[in-house]
């Protein structure tokens, strides 16, 4: 692991061989700036190859007892779990998470490979009578090769919900990770053959979207996608999935609130409030972005996250910060305009600034955001900034609320905080989103809640018992005697 300081090459991985491209792509540590480790440029002589791969391993990973599958799977899981630490320093080092995330991330996806196996375990179509002479039974069959496009912010964990599911249903994946952060999906696929998996289980093409990206979500050879990212590169991929017919998986944005009632405990609410939308730099797709408040408590509410943000300790990813950097410089110019936005249409509380010098050295920091008076109109409310940055706007009534909080193109996640038991099952049935938490935000990890959106946070869901249901298709046998 620790020589990617020393700019390492990374070769993409395929039926079992590494492979080497002319061309190279520099993944950067965003703490730094520096340069981290070099992997290949594959593409669309390398997705061939590993589409090819995943086909041929498939036809007989498909034939193994479930039984034998639910071991393996459930192998992957220790392994990840014995080798936690470099894959945390991995992760954190290409993300710029806190090392605390970057451990919790990795014990997550282990936790996708055990769940998942557990979940395989009574995972049986059904049988019924449909007349005294006719019986029918339904089979649960893999689609055949499945891939998986991935986002930069939760690199492993992204990767574990799909893989797992896709792996003990008999299905094999193409995996491209993110320009950014491909380090540890090239990790995850040696642990998979070291758990017995075969050859061809699990390829991975490293590289850009615009070329692996495209040329795998293109290709005739492909049967399932699941894609995790921006709104804008969904749609392309659900193109490419009509053009191929296949069915396709879009976990995409987010613009989520967290509304606050009179009656909410605030001391309870506070700090899991200001954690949703530091966690990870904001980059989060369930990110709290946006803040309701009711009118009563706004004052109390803004000065006690304005003291929180305060205390945040911000620095380089290893350093175990509160906060680390963002992902790449285009993404902090991003943020930064997002904040000058926020100084000419509603009020900067604090923060705003970005950070450098020092321990901050090249990074690519910015102080958490705390912005008030973010009208309904404005891009600051409807559009994902992914960085630390608090959207304030204040309400007056519950149907107040309920219009705010549906007033994006948007459906991720909310947070509801109300000791009004009414109130939260109204909140609960009125607000469109995929997930709705009541007195809490984010639930430690999330593997067992089915997720994903309504509207344009995409559609298909993943993670829970849910998430296996999307890696087969149901075939029924109708047999008269
Ligand atoms: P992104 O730009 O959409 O990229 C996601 C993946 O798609 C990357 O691997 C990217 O490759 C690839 N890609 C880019 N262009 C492509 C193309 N033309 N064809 C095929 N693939 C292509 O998203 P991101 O910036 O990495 O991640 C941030 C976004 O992800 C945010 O919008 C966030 O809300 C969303 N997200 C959603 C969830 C969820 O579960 N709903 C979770 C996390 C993140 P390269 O980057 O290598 O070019
Ligand atoms: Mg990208």
């Amino acid at each position: 692991m620790g020589d990617f300081n020393n700019g390492a090459v990374k070769a993409a991985i395929i039926g079992g061989e590494y492979v080497m491209t002319d061309s190279v792509v520099e993944v950067i540590n965003p703490s730094t700036g520096g340069v981290l480790a070099t992997t290949a440029d594959c593409g669309p002589a390398e997705i061939q190859l590993a589409v090819d791969a995943a086909r041929s391993t498939q036809k007989k990973w498909r034939r193994v007892a479930q039984v034998e599958r639910i071991r393996l799977v459930r192998e992957v899981g220790r392994l990840i779990l014995r080798d936690l630490e470099d894959l945390a320093s991995a992760e954190s080092l290409q993300t710029g998470k806190p090392i605390a995330q970057g451990r919790r991330d990795i014990e997550i996806t282990a936790r996708y490979f055990d769940f998942y196996a557990s979940v395989a375990e009574s995972f049986y179509g059904s049988s019924f009578s449909l007349t005294d002479s006719i019986e029918v039974t339904t089979r649960f069959e893999p689609h055949g090769v499945t891939a998986h496009i991935i986002p930069w912010n939760y690199p492993m964990q992204i990767l574990g919900r799909s893989l797992a599911p896709a792996l003990v249903t008999g299905n094999c994946a193409v995996v491209k990770p993110a320009e950014e952060a491909p380090l540890t999906a090239l990790m995850l696929a040696a642990l998979v053959r070291e758990a017995g998996l075969p050859d061809g289980a699990v390829n991975v093409v490293t590289g850009m979207g615009e070329t692996a990206g495209a040329a795998l979500s293109a290709s005739p050879g492909i049967d399932h996608m699941s894609f995790t990212g921006s709104v804008e590169v969904g749609r392309l991929i659900g193109r490419a999935a009509a053009e191929s017919l296949i069915p396709v998986t879009l976990e995409l944005g987010g613009k989520s609130p967290n509304i606050v009632f009179p009656d909410a405990d605030l001391d309870k609410a506070i700090p899991v409030i200001a954690n949703s939308i530091l966690q990870n730099g904001g980059q989060t797709c369930s990110a709290g972005s946006r803040l309701l408040v009711h009118a009563s408590v706004h004052d109390e509410v803004v000065n006690r996250l304005a003291a929180h943000f305060a205390a945040v300790r911000v620095g380089p990813a290893l350093s175990d910060p509160d906060l680390g950097p963002l992902i790449s410089q285009m993404q902090r110019q991003r943020v930064l305009g997002f904040i000058d936005l926020g100084r000419d249409e509603a009020k900067v509380l604090s923060g705003g600034r970005s950070l450098s010098g020092g321990t901050f050295q090249e990074g690519f920091f910015v102080e958490p955001t705390l912005i008030d008076d973010v009208p309904q109109g404005s891009r600051l409310y409807q559009e994902e900034v992914f960085g630390p940055v608090l959207a304030v706007t204040r309400f007056e009534s519950t149907e107040e609320a309920v219009e705010l909080a549906n007033a994006t193109d948007y459906g991720l996640v909310a947070g509801v905080w109300t000791a009004n038991i009414s109130t939260a099952h109204q909140m609960v049935r009125d607000v469109v989103s995929g997930q709705v938490f009541v007195n809490t935000y984010g639930a430690s990890g999330g593997v067992e809640l089915p997720f994903g959106g309504f509207k344009k946070s995409g559609f298909g869901r993943e993670k829970g018992v849910e998430g296996i249901r999307g890696f087969v298709q149901v075939k029924t046998a109708i047999v008269a005697s």
